[in-house]
C-alpha cells in the first residue's frame, strides 16, 4: 500500500493508532481549529474526526487529495454527506462500538430521573437530610416510550424490560413484526406520547428530525412525563422544554446532548429538575477503545479498496 498521511482531528485512543500506524504515516492533530483544519487537509489522504470537528464543504473543497473520512462513533451529522459524495470522498463510521455506552448511560439518566439522584447527592453535600421530599418513583410497571427503535433504542428497551417496563417503540422505519422481536411494542407517534411515564429518544439528527419533541409534541403528552435525550441536541426544542419544566407538564428531564455545545449555564441547564451531563454516552474507556479499532480497519480496508462493514457515502 502506497504511505498514506492520516490527520485525527479529534483525538483516537492508542488501540486504532497503532492499527493505522502499521499501514500509514499518522499525526495526530487533536483538538485542530477550524482554521489551522483548512490549512492543513492539502497534505492528508484521511481524516478521522470524532464529533467535535465540522467537515464543511470548504473543508473539502481544501482537500485536494482525501480520500477517507472516519468518524469514531455513529452519528454524521457533523459531516457534509453531500459534498463528500461530489468529492468522491468514502465516509466510513464505527456504528456497533458505541451502543452499550449510549444505553447504559440512558439508563443511568433514567434512574437518576426517577430518583432525583444528583439532587440528593447535591444537598447532601451541602449538610442537608431531604429525605422526605425526595420521594421518587418506580420504573417498574411504568411504560417507557422509545423514539427510534435501532441499535441503541433496542439495547435500552432490552434493559427497561429487565426493570419490568412496558416498552413501547415507534420508528417509522423499522417493519412492527421487527419492533415486536427486538422485543417492545410497536405504537403511533400518538400512542407512545399519550400512554408513556417516561419517553427515551434514540434517532438521528436531520432535517425531519430537528425540533421532533417541541410545543406540541409536549402537549400530547401525559401530565409529570420524564424524558431523557442521549441522542442529538437538535431533537429535542429546548425552550419548548423549559416551557413544559416551568409548566410542570415534565416532571423531571435529563439531556446528554445540546442544540449548542457546550451550552453555558442556560436556564435549561440550570432548571432544578434537569440533569445535564457533558455529552458523555459514548465516553467509556471500552467504546472508545471499541470506536478507535473498528474505525482504524475500516479506514485501511477503504484505502485497500476492500469491501466495507459501515460505509456512510
Ligand atoms: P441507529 O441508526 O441504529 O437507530 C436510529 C433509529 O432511528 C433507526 O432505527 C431509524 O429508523 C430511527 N429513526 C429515523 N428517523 C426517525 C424518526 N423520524 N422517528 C423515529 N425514529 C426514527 O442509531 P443508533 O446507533 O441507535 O443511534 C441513535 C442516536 O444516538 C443517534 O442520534 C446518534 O447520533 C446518537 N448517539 C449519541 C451518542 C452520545 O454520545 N450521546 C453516542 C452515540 C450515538
Amino acid at each position: 500500500m502506497p504511505d498514506y498521511n492520516i490527520l485525527i482531528a479529534d483525538g483516537l485512543d492508542e488501540r486504532g493508532q497503532s492499527i493505522l500506524r502499521s499501514s500509514a504515516t499518522v499525526d495526530d492533530k487533536s483538538g485542530i481549529s477550524a482554521d489551522d483544519l483548512l490549512k492543513a487537509m492539502p497534505d492528508y489522504d484521511v481524516l478521522i474526526v470524532r464529533g467535535r470537528t465540522k467537515v464543511t464543504a470548504s473543508v473539502m473543497d481544501a482537500a485536494t487529495r482525501l480520500k477517507v473520512i472516519g468518524r469514531a462513533g455513529v452519528g454524521v451529522d457533523n459531516i457534509d454527506l453531500e459534498a463528500a459524495k461530489k468529492h468522491n470522498i468514502t465516509v466510513v463510521n464505527a456504528p456497533m462500538s458505541t451502543s452499550l455506552a449510549v444505553a447504559e448511560l440512558t439508563f443511568g439518566l433514567l434512574l437518576a430521573l426517577a430518583r432525583e439522584i444528583p439532587r440528593a447527592d447535591a444537598s447532601m453535600k451541602q449538610g442537608q437530610w431531604l429525605k422526605k421530599e425526595l420521594e421518587g418513583v418506580e420504573l417498574s410497571g411504568r411504560t417507557l416510550g422509545l423514539i427510534g427503535f435501532g441499535r441503541i433504542g433496542m439495547e435500552v428497551g432490552r434493559r427497561a424490560s429487565a426493570f419490568g417496563m412496558n416498552v413501547v417503540a415507534y420508528d417509522p422505519l423499522i417493519s412492527e413484526e421487527d419492533i415486536k422481536q427486538r422485543g417492545a411494542e410497536p405504537v403511533s407517534i400518538q400512542d407512545l406520547f399519550a400512554w408513556s411515564d417516561f419517553i427515551s429518544l434514540h434517532l438521528p439528527l436531520n432535517i425531519q428530525t430537528r425540533d421532533f419533541i417541541g410545543p406540541l409534541a409536549f402537549s400530547q403528552m401525559k401530565d409529570g412525563v420524564r424524558i431523557v435525550c442521549a441522542a442529538r441536541g437538535g431533537i429535542i426544542d429546548e425552550s419548548a422544554l423549559l416551557d413544559a419544566l416551568n409548566h410542570r407538564k415534565v416532571a423531571g428531564a435529563a439531556l446528554d446532548v445540546f442544540g449548542q455545545e457546550p451550552p453555558g449555564l442556560t436556564e435549561t441547564v440550570s432548571h432544578p429538575r434537569l440533569i445535564a451531563t457533558p455529552h458523555i454516552g459514548a465516553q467509556t474507556a471500552e467504546a472508545q477503545s471499541r470506536a478507535a479499532e473498528d474505525i482504524a480497519n475500516e479506514v485501511l480496508s477503504a484505502l485497500r479498496g476492500e469491501s466495507l462493514r459501515w460505509k456512510v457515502a
